[in-house]
């Protein structure tokens, strides 16, 4: 583990702006994201999680304060700027799954990696081969998304937002749709996609189950973070 942070917050501060009243949602979050880490945020609602997970995905812009991915500031990027870090630089998993409903898993799969403008190359294949062998789906990829159980429906989404190779991973509730049998399925295959591919993961959640599974959790209380908020 180097000393530089993959993922970095400085004084990271978010004020919604309600008519006349200002709601300060973040109000100076620093916490440091190392490569290789599994890292849970957790915290009650309207501690400040979403916007915290907006702001690291860059799709929206800090009041003040830095977000640094690999050092580079994308707090304070125009729109086309923080859409380029977005496609090359992070991978999103929603809550709700969000794949295409007419397209097959490995429709859903392709158009991913042709969106990000990955190119079919051997290596390009083999990697997602792997992914596909690790999330256990190798038998579901020629099904529509109502063809598939919601822990199936998330785990192609997890293949889907991987055909990058996102440097990180960002996961908002993740298991938030799922029954416990199958949450733990695919808190599980994070796991496993940490600890074989090293992917760097950050995940916000409620669910206390997934401690166990993380390397690391921070904790947040009304827009800072309260717990260690480094290694
Ligand atoms: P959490 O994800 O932990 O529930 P949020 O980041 O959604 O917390 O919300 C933090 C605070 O910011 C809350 O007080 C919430 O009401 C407020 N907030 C979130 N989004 C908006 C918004 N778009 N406009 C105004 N206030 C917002």
């Amino acid at each position: 583990m180097t000393n530089t942070a993959l993922l970095e917050t400085v004084s990271l501060k978010k004020i919604y702006k309600v008519g006349k009243v200002e709601v300060e949602a973040l109000r100076g979050v620093d916490l440091r994201v190392h490569s290789g880490e599994f890292v849970a945020i957790m915290g009650p609602s309207g501690s400040g999680k979403s916007t915290l997970m907006h702001l690291l995905g860059a799709m929206t812009r800090a009041t003040s304060g830095k977000v640094l991915i690999e050092g580079v500031d994308t707090a304070s990027m125009n729109d086309a700027e923080r859409t380029a870090v977005r496609r090359k630089k992070l991978g999103f998993v929603f809550q709700k799954f969000n794949l295409l409903p007419a397209l097959t898993a490995r429709q859903n799969i392709e158009v991913a990696r042709k969106i990000h403008g990955e190119p079919r190359t051997h290596e390009s294949d083999s990697y997602l081969a792997e992914i596909i062998g690790l999330l256990q789906i190798e038998g579901k990829l020629d099904r529509r998304p109502s063809e598939l159980s919601g822990g199936e429906q998330q785990r192609v989404a997890i293949a889907r937002a991987l055909t990058n190779r996102p440097a990180i991973l960002l996961a908002d509730e993740p298991t938030g749709a799922l029954d416990s049998k199958n949450s733990e399925v695919v808190l599980k295959m994070f796991q496993e996609l940490n600890k074989r591919l090293k992917q760097t993961i950050l995940l916000v959640t409620h669910n206390p189950e997934l401690e166990a599974y993380t390397n690391r959790l921070i904790e947040m209380r009304d827009g800072l973070v309260v717990s260690p908020k480094d290694s």
